[in-house]
Formats: structure tokens, C-alpha cells, sequence
């Protein structure tokens, strides 16, 4: 192996030795234009060399002419070829994990409450790229997105960690089978990795679901939305539909205030946990299985009226070729809620698509009043729950919109 060439940057830091013994990542010159421009991943088209690099190796990033750029986790397999971890030299990733592990829980300590159910660790936006940590009461769920976080020890050190830090009785693995083979890793079945506890209970603002860590979809639950179903309850009343419900995340908090709450999903599956949810905080809450653009068109075209409607569909927009469709989608569902609103009533309207920006789902909602003639306070616009962070420089990591409006006339 010849030796890397080494930078007057390098030379003047104190873990030359370190940086020496990494393997090197060099990026061509737009990819050394992304980095400076704060983003954090680079693209495999921007990989000019890495011969020999492992998957899931811990590297050293540098430009064409061998300038150290920094610290990153390599992929052999992914589009995203290198995810930044430092822009200094990094000797000791044990240490670094730890560290960003503690930091993203005293942070959580600073803005999480009324709930046992939190995002711990978020990817990027904890500064551990790769790695997806969930705490649900007494159970840890954890998710390893790349190459690098699923090896030893990156591994068995998040894995002892979060046990010493959060002392959980179980920590159970979600295995999303597509991300394992885009990152050639071996298939394997979700499941327990410590302790032998399975499924527990949660509780936020004051409702209690439901939580199992080796089944359902995701990580189990919306946690996203936490602070949103708050908000709706605060603002919800009269009779309620959640469309998209999934296991009733809106609908128990909205049955609340409300006096009456229908749920509706797609998914047989999700209906029943929901209505195991229900049974737990003993509310009476209708559920129905159905295409819910289905169920709205039937149900605005047969004039029924509700006080408080709630859109929470899944992304339509899976990448920016889908926008337009995405829109189209997005419009049909909040005409529709808004044709059954009466007045004085709340739309409580989300999309998670990353690729659809505030402004454009803000526009898409006033549109659809436009074209149904009804008025529309924003009472609250509103994002992600606080434990789902979104960095000032990583515009990716804001996704969520949830606008809470009154309608009137
Ligand atoms: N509001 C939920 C999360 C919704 S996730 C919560 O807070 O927990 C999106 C949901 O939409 C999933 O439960 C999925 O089953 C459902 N879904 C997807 N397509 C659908 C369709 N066409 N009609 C009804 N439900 C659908």
C-alpha cells in the first residue's frame, strides 16, 4: 500500500499516527465542494478512490491532491458511499460513540416530556449516522441503517451503551429487509438481542398504547407525532375522523375532547392494535377498514360532516419524480376533509414527504380552501416532535408538516 499523503492540516494535529492508520476515502473535487458546504454525505459518483476500503469501514476523507477533509463511515455497497462523522481526525470511535450517544440523551433529557416513548438516537441529526435508537417504557428498539453501524464493535458498543445509560429490560433489533440489501448486508429477522421482554406499555400525554418491539411497521410507532397529537387534542372537539390511523395515534388523543372518533386505515393489523388501544384507556372509538380516499369521496359525496378532521397519509412523495403525483394526491385528501368540515370545525392536516417543503404543503392546503370556498386560520404550524431533531445545516432532517387550521364559513 503506498502511503497517503499527508496535509499540513494533518501534521498539525495532535492524532497524526491515527489518521495515518485509517484507510483512505479520496472524493473528487465536487465532492470536497459538498462537504464544505456543511452536507454530510458523499455520493458514490464522487468517490475517486477506495481501493481496499472494507465495507462498513471507520475512513479518512480526502481530496484529489490527498488534503485530509476528515473522519467519515464507509459504505461499499450504497449510493450514500460516506457518511461524515468528524472533520477531525477521529482515534478512538468507541469513545466517539459514547460520547454521541450521551449527548443525544441529555438532549432528550432537555426536551422530552410527558411521555415514556422517544426517538433517542435519529441518525444524522444525532451526529451517528446510520444508527436509529427508539425507547418504548421499558424496552430499547434499535436499527442500523448502514454497513458501519451494524459491524463489530461499532455494534456491541451502542448495544452496551444504551444498556448502562438507559437501563432497559430488553433491546430488540428492527430489521428493515430492503435497507439490508441495498447495504449487502445478510438477511436476518427482527428480534430480541438482550433480556426477553417483548412488549410493554407506553404513555404520552396521558394516553397508553400498545407497543410490541418485534412486530408492526417502522419502529412500532409514530413518535414523530407525538407533540402533534397534543396539540390536536388541545384544539379538537365534537365529532372526530382520523384518516390514516394506523394504531390510533391521533384518534385516542382526540377522543380526549371529542365526543365521538372514527379511525380509518388500510391495515387490518394496525385496526386491531388500535382497537386494543382503545380498550386500554377505555374509549369507545369506531374503526374502520378502508382505502381512505375511497372512504372520503363516499363520505363528502353523501354529505357527512365532522368538527375535527385529522390527514395523516404515508410520504406519496418517495423521491422528487413523484412530486407532482405526490401534490395531486396531497390536494384530493384535504379538499375532501375540508368539504366535510363544518364551520367552526379543525383540520389537523400532516405529510411526511422530505421532498414536499413547507411552503409547498402550505399551498397545497390553501388551494384545496380556494377550490371548496372556505376560510382557514392557521392556528398552528407545526413540524416534528423536539426528539426528532432538525440540524440547521442538514436540511434533510426536516420532514414533517402538521397544520392545525379553523375553519369558518
Ligand atoms: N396517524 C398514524 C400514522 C399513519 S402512517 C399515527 O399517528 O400513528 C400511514 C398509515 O396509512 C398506515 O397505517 C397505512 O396502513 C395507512 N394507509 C396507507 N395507504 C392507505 C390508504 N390508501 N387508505 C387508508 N389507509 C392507508
Amino acid at each position: 500500500m503506498s502511503a497517503p499523503h499527508v496535509s499540513s492540516k494533518i501534521n498539525a494535529m495532535p492524532s497524526k499516527s491515527a489518521a495515518l492508520s485509517l484507510p483512505i476515502v479520496k472524493i473528487s473535487r465536487r465532492g470536497a465542494k459538498h462537504l464544505q458546504d456543511a452536507h454530510v454525505w458523499v455520493y458514490r459518483s464522487d468517490i475517486v478512490s477506495a481501493d481496499g476500503v472494507a465495507p462498513g469501514a471507520l475512513v479518512a476523507i480526502t481530496d484529489e491532491r490527498g488534503k485530509f477533509l476528515g473522519t467519515a463511515l464507509y459504505s461499499s455497497s450504497s449510493q450514500i458511499a460516506v457518511r461524515m462523522l468528524s472533520s477531525h481526525v477521529v482515534d478512538d470511535l468507541s469513545r466517539l460513540l459514547r460520547d454521541r450517544i450521551q449527548g443525544a440523551i441529555s438532549y432528550r433529557e432537555r426536551v422530552v416530556s410527558d411521555t415514556d416513548a422517544y426517538r433517542v438516537i435519529f441518525s444524522e441529526a444525532d451526529f451517528l449516522p446510520g444508527l436509529i435508537v427508539d425507547r418504548y417504557n421499558d424496552l430499547i428498539s434499535i436499527q442500523a441503517l448502514t454497513q458501519a453501524i451494524d459491524v463489530e464493535p461499532v455494534r456491541s458498543v451502542v448495544i452496551a451503551e444504551l444498556s448502562a445509560r438507559l437501563k432497559p429490560v430488553s433491546i430488540a433489533e428492527r430489521i428493515d429487509p430492503r435497507i439490508r440489501e441495498l447495504e449487502q448486508l445478510p438477511a436476518r429477522p427482527s428480534g430480541l438481542i438482550q433480556g426477553e421482554k417483548t412488549s410493554t406499555v407506553v404513555t404520552m400525554n396521558g394516553a397508553r398504547f400498545h407497543y410490541n418491539a418485534v412486530e408492526g411497521q417502522k419502529t412500532g410507532s409514530f413518535l414523530d407525532q407525538r407533540e402533534n397529537y397534543a396539540a390536536a387534542a388541545r384544539f379538537a372537539r365534537g365529532e372526530a375522523l382520523d384518516v390514516f390511523c394506523y394504531q390510533g395515534g391521533f384518534a385516542l388523543h382526540l377522543a380526549q375532547s371529542c365526543s365521538k372518533v372514527t379511525g380509518v386505515d388500510s391495515s387490518r393489523p394496525a385496526l386491531e392494535v388500535a382497537d386494543r388501544n382503545a380498550a386500554l384507556n377505555s374509549r369507545e372509538i369506531e374503526w374502520i377498514e378502508a382505502n381512505a380516499f375511497d372512504l372520503l369521496r363516499d363520505y363528502a359525496d353523501s354529505g357527512r360532516r365532522y368538527d375535527t378532521i385529522v390527514l395523516d397519509p404515508p410520504a406519496f412523495a418517495k423521491s422528487k419524480s413523484n412530486l407532482d403525483t405526490a401534490l395531486r394526491g396531497y390536494k384530493e385528501l384535504n379538499l375532501r376533509a375540508l368539504k366535510m368540515l363544518r364551520p367552526g370545525g379543525i383540520l389537523v392536516t400532516c405529510c411526511c414527504s422530505y421532498h414536499v417543503s413547507p411552503a409547498q404543503y402550505l399551498e397545497v392546503v390553501a388551494n384545496s380552501a380556494r377550490d371548496v370556498h372556505r376560510n382557514l386560520r392557521i392556528v398552528e404550524n407545526r413540524g416534528q416532535a423536539k426528539d426528532h431533531p432538525i440540524l440547521v445545516n442538514i436540511p434533510e432532517t426536516e420532514y414533517l408538516k402538521c397544520i392545525i387550521a379553523y375553519v369558518s364559513n
